[in-house]
């Protein structure tokens, strides 16, 4: 028997609870992972709360992320023993996920745990943090460097923002900060930021072009505010796409790509293919300080995972949530 958080949909509600589930009941696959840490991202949070439609049946056991120990596999490449973690391919969505203490996957989902982390750092890295590496990632692929000037991270008290405040700072770039919670000043100074920047600046509909003030930029909340990133961006800048925070939509002119030759980068974490994943991954063992990323996490159990979901989508988590499963 092991503990998952469940969800079910007898109605129209989502209703979540922790079940004690048979291992009879996990789902098929090649290797069966005891989970030791998972986390709460806010894809995880529109799941457990039913806010938007990213579970696809159910019964469903949410959580896109584990690290945990490979207790039997058909797959050549895992053995018993083995310590891995998982993010995204639609695990948490689609197939059973890793807010549970135990859960079963396909051999090809998995990467070895980085020798530079325990399961629970590596959760409070998680979906979010790893996204921060992609867009970190994708800027420098770009061609964004830290002379030609500062780099915007928006949503920046939540997870991915945090993680990647601490990685830009970290690659000696000059991080503006976009928060609602000015409050959050010396939090955000402390991972790296040099400068606060007040989000309503940039909730709202602006100019299709505006005074150049970044050379790239981390968007986690889209809407208005993807919109005036691109058009804050200097000349042949770059602008990584990763969130919806604020919105799916996108109500932007062509102007800043036409006339200043920005670039508008997606970035998708879910399927992102394993060479990707595992320089991600590589990258963040290098560099991300540990110390930094402690202060940016708090621990819960897997009971509390539940009203976190709430929590985390009214923007009151700061940082990230790292779930023990035990
Ligand atoms: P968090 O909830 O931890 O952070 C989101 C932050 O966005 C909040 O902390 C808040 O920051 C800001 N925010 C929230 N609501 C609004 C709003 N209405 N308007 C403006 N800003 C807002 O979530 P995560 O960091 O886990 O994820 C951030 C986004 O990135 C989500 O949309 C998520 O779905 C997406 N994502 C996408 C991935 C991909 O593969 N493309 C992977 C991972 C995440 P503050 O208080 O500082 O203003």
């Amino acid at each position: 028997m092991f503990k998952a958080v469940y969800l079910e949909k007898p109605a129209d509600r989502v209703e979540a609870r922790i079940a004690e589930l048979d291992d009879a009941a996990l789902p098929e696959g090649e290797v069966t992972v005891r989970v030791a840490h998972s986390t709460l991202n806010y894809k995880d949070g529109l799941a457990i709360t039913g806010k938007a439609p990213v579970v696809r049946r159910y019964p469903m056991v949410p959580g896109i992320d584990f690290a945990g120990t490979v207790e039997a596999s058909s797959d050549p490449r895992w053995q018993p023993g083995d310590v891995v973690i998982l993010n995204g391919w639609g695990v948490g969505e689609a197939y059973w996920g890793g807010l549970a203490q135990k859960a079963r996957v396909r051999g090809d989902w998995l990467i070895a745990l980085p020798a530079a982390f325990g399961t629970a750092q590596a959760m409070a890295i998680g979906t979010a943090g790893y996204t921060a590496m992609l867009c970190v990632q994708a800027l420098e692929r770009a061609g964004v460097t830290p002379a030609q000037g500062d780099v915007l991270v928006t949503g920046a008290a939540g997870g991915v923002g945090s993680v990647a405040i601490a990685l830009l700072a970290r690659r000696g770039y000059r991080v503006l900060a976009a928060t609602g919670r000015t409050a959050e000043a010396d939090y955000l100074q402390a991972l790296g930021a040099a400068e606060i920047v007040d989000r309503a600046e940039l909730a709202v509909a602006g100019k299709p072009l505006m005074k150049e003030r970044w050379a790239g930029a981390v968007d986690t909340v889209g809407s208005h505010t993807l919109a005036n990133v691109c058009a804050g961006t200097r000349y042949g800048g770059t602008v990584a796409a990763c969130g919806l925070a604020g919105g799916m939509d996108f109500p932007a002119t062509v102007a800043p790509f036409i006339l200043r030759g920005v670039t508008l980068a997606g970035i998708d974490s879910v399927m992102a293919p394993r060479p990707r994943r595992e320089a991600a991954w590589a990258a963040l063992a290098a560099e991300l300080d540990l110390e930094r990323l402690a202060a940016m996490t708090r621990e819960i159990g897997l009971a509390e995972a539940i009203p976190a979901a709430a929590e985390l989508l009214a923007g009151r988590v700061r940082g990230r949530l790292v779930v023990d499963v035990d």
